[in-house]
């Protein structure tokens, strides 16, 4: 029996990517087994995380890297070792900043929100937030005025939920920011590429252990060895509410091998064959219209962009994806990546399907199309209002 069921959970079919609130990616049974091996066994954890350095330096060609509890804490750890250095002094008086250096620049089109706030990421080690530019541009010679003799490190987001125009490209933010002698961190949570950033000159390279890697809850610190190291000696300080445990650590090994031997190129394929399919069927129905499109941040991936009329599918973009998410009882919830929807338009996103699922989620939409269509009234609600409605239904939590 489906553990789900027994735990009176629904069977949910993600479509959406790889999000936390859906719990994070499918863990191969690879990084399980390790897990399992490791969970029962003492070990020292400084030799763990020497061994997963020796790892992740391997695979992010960097000097070094450790393990800590996620890409958000990694941030946070990050900065805080930008200020502190490997003083131990220092790092205990955090989230106090006096005597140091405390100012983090980033450009204002990067203060995304991926769950939380990038920038409180950033505020939580008692550094301040200095925005660089404004929403939609900025120059490098805004981040040049923006650093000082207080700037402790300069931030550099690479997300789809970033603006995608208009930013100092990475190559010029770390020729400015290194010019000043200021170390630069990017947040790559999401990022496939493991070598670039740091080949791009990046002093730290931040990812996310549970997203693409397929690995346990778990972020990953790539980069020099001194800031590697003051990163690491905040579990002496702030970091202690960032840990990770063994079973993170090994999962991080186990991980980042599944991920070098894994067949790339079969994975593409299979995924291309989901998308092919739906766009196919998709584009026969009324009002609907279908493209694959590629992913933002140039990750070797694609999703199908399903563009929604309303007045021709009497029904829209946001009130198909609800209805997906919310089926009549018997039926899988399908889960889209809907985080546009009042552009009229939400994704699939073949990457977390597991097999056989592919035909469940076209017939789902499908059949919500052909309710709409059968509805006597249209099934428009306006989109103002679904923020709220969200919310409301959340208020409630834990009944
Ligand atoms: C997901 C994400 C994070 C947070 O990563 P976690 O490991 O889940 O904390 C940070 N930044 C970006 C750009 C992300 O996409």
């Amino acid at each position: 029996m489906d553990i789900r069921s027994r735990l009176g959970l629904r069977p949910v079919i993600n479509v959406s990517g790889t999000m936390t609130g859906l719990g994070a990616s499918s863990v191969g049974a690879a990084v399980i087994d390790t897990v399992a091996e490791i969970l029962p066994q003492f070990v020292e954890i400084d030799d763990l995380q020497r061994k997963a350095s020796a790892v992740i330096a391997q695979a992010c060609g960097s000097e070094s890297g450790y393990v800590t509890a996620s890409c958000s804490a990694a941030i946070t750890l990050g900065i805080a070792a930008a200020m502190t250095g490997d003083d131990l002094g220092l790092i205990e008086r955090l989230p106090d900043t006096t005597g140091m250096r405390d100012e983090v620049v980033v450009q204002t089109g990067h203060l995304v929100n991926y769950g939380a706030p990038v920038d409180q990421a950033v505020r939580l080690s008692g550094a301040r937030v200095v925005q660089v530019g404004a929403a939609t541009e900025a120059h490098e010679y805004q981040l040049a005025s923006a650093i000082n003799e207080r700037t402790a490190a300069a931030l550099y987001v690479v997300s789809h939920h970033t603006v995608q125009y208009g930013m100092i490209p990475l190559e010029a933010f770390i020729e400015v920011a290194h010019a000043k002698g200021v170390p630069v961190i990017v947040d790559a949570a999401s990022e496939y590429d493991l070598t670039r950033f740091i080949a791009a000159g990046a002093d730290l390279a931040l990812y996310s252990a549970h997203k693409f890697l397929g690995g346990l809850t778990a972020g990953i610190v790539a980069g020099s060895k001194a800031l590697v190291r003051a990163a690491y000696f905040q579990n002496g300080g702030i970091g202690r509410g960032m840990k990770v445990g063994k079973e993170g650590i090994a999962g991080v090994i186990a991980a980042l091998e599944q991920w070098r031997t894994r067949d790339h190129e079969a994975v593409r394929a299979k995924e291309r064959g989901y998308l092919t399919l739906w766009r196919e069927t998709l584009n026969r129905q009324a009002g609907v219209w279908a493209e694959i499109e590629a992913d933002p941040t140039h990750n070797p991936l694609d999703r199908l962009k399903v563009h929604v009329d309303p007045k021709l599918a009497r029904t829209s973009a946001w009130d198909l994806a609800d209805a997906l998410a919310n089926p009549p009882r018997d039926e899988a919830p399908v889960i889209v990546r809907d985080h546009e929807a009042e552009l009229h338009f939400f994704y699939l996103d073949p990457c977390n399907l597991h097999a056989g699922e592919a035909p469940v989620v076209l017939a789902r939409i499908v059949s919500e199309l052909e309710r709409a269509q059968a509805a006597p009234e249209p099934v428009v609600t306006p989109f103002h209002r679904r923020g709220a409605r969200r919310l409301a239904a959340r208020r409630t939590w834990p009944d």
